[in-house]
């Protein structure tokens, strides 16, 4: 019989999982699986995926939809809201239309009103109209390159004029002390990930990012109150347990959400019948034009991904697997889930046998 101190030590032999040795590695999501470890989760049922985004503001469900002009409007804010989860309203349309979408929101009973805004231009009167017309609670300052002077400047003027009162979402970062920067000047929760979108090229075109997972275990390190949301690149519902076993509190979700519904892209049905809903990255050239008229230096790819009906059949199934993933780690909810998850690292080998191969052969 293994001593409980033998299997520890064994399995961190076997394999090789602190998170430093992970972190050093630069690893993304396929280069880990989680360990199971020994269970006492009956029923999937008794997993509680809550989560605080702060002292006021608790979801059902870590999940976040993106900010993006073919993902979140009113529809898609509503049914995130009736999951547990949250809709961020996109800010690529004029003031008064966001916040008559986010106006819109609240009388459908959408308790959490978030709404993106810049840091520049109008963003000062857009903030205000969203708060005050729009009602909305939480303002998300979205830019690409988040660990920045501008960014700094709007964090600390929003602030200065809204204290507690309004929860500042504030992004993108990719480092442990871009993290720490945004909370101390006033982020209540960041947004990490640099690079890693499903119609993201901002590495081809700029050489920049850090892998998804890294960049989870770094910003994990913090001392700081502020929440953590991965963004971009999550693919899966074993991504996200990944990841919130990695540190992270909420994900954030462009892709997996696209082909629904509720998502505000445009339906495209082809002559044969089937459906497919447009996707893009909002510094894509199409999306540039669309709403700044022009396009430099595009840093997103435009698409089409297939139609999947209701967001809500999405969402329930990325919770189950999320909830499946906590028994597996013997965890009750995601405090215990962080403090069980144990991860090894698997080869190309691995990968390979970790999809469904059979399919390959066919
Ligand atoms: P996905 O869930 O992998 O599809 O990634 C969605 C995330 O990609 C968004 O929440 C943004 O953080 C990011 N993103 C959106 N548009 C662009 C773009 O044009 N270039 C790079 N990243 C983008």
């Amino acid at each position: 019989m293994h001593s409980v101190h033998d299997l520890d030590r064994h399995q961190k032999e076997l394999f090789g999982s602190t998170e430093a040795n992970l972190k050093n590695a630069m690893l993304t999501f396929d280069d880990v699986l989680l360990v199971p470890q020994y269970s006492k989760v009956e029923s999937r049922s008794d997993v509680n995926l809550s989560q605080n985004l702060d002292s006021n503001i608790k979801l059902k469900i870590p999940i976040i939809s993106s900010p993006m002009d073919t993902i979140t409007e009113t529809e898609m804010v509503c049914a995130m809201s009736d999951m547990g989860g949250l809709g961020v309203i996109h800010r690529y349309l004029p003031l008064m239309k966001q916040a008559e979408i986010a106006f819109h929101c609240h009388k459908r009973g959408v308790k959490n009103i978030a709404a993106a805004i810049g840091v520049t231009c109008d963003y000062l009167t857009r903030a205000e109209a969203l708060v005050n017309i729009g009602k909305a609670n939480i303002l998300c300052l979205d830019v690409a390159h988040g660990h920045h002077i501008l960014m700094e400047r709007a964090l600390k003027s929003l602030k200065d004029i809204y204290g507690k009162s309004v929860h500042l979402m504030a992004g993108n970062i990719a480092t442990l002390e871009g993290f720490n920067d945004l909370a101390d000047w006033g982020a209540d929760s960041v947004r990490c990930g640099i690079g890693g979108g499903s119609i993201c090229s901002t590495r081809i075109q700029t050489g920049h990012g850090v892998p998804g997972l890294a960049t989870i275990l770094e910003c994990a390190q913090s001392d700081r109150d502020a929440k953590i949301i991965i963004d971009g690149g999550i693919k899966n519902s074993g991504d996200i347990v990944k990841a919130l076993g990695a540190g992270a509190d909420f994900v954030m979700l462009g892709s997996l959400v696209a082909g629904t519904t509720e998502s505000s892209g445009q339906i495209i049905t082809y002559t044969d019948g089937s459906r497919r809903k447009a996707y893009r990255g909002m510094a894509s050239e199409k999306a540039q034009k669309a709403w700044r008229g022009s396009s430099s230096a595009p840093e997103g790819v435009a698409t089409a991904v297939p139609y999947q009906g209701s967001v809500k059949n999405i969402i329930k199934d990325l919770a189950g697997g999320i909830k499946s993933g906590c028994s597996y780690s013997g965890a009750f909810n995601l405090k215990q889930l962080r403090a069980n998850a144990v991860f090894c690292r698997q080869s190309a080998a691995g990968r390979y046998e970790s999809s469904a191969h059979i399919l390959a052969k066919e």
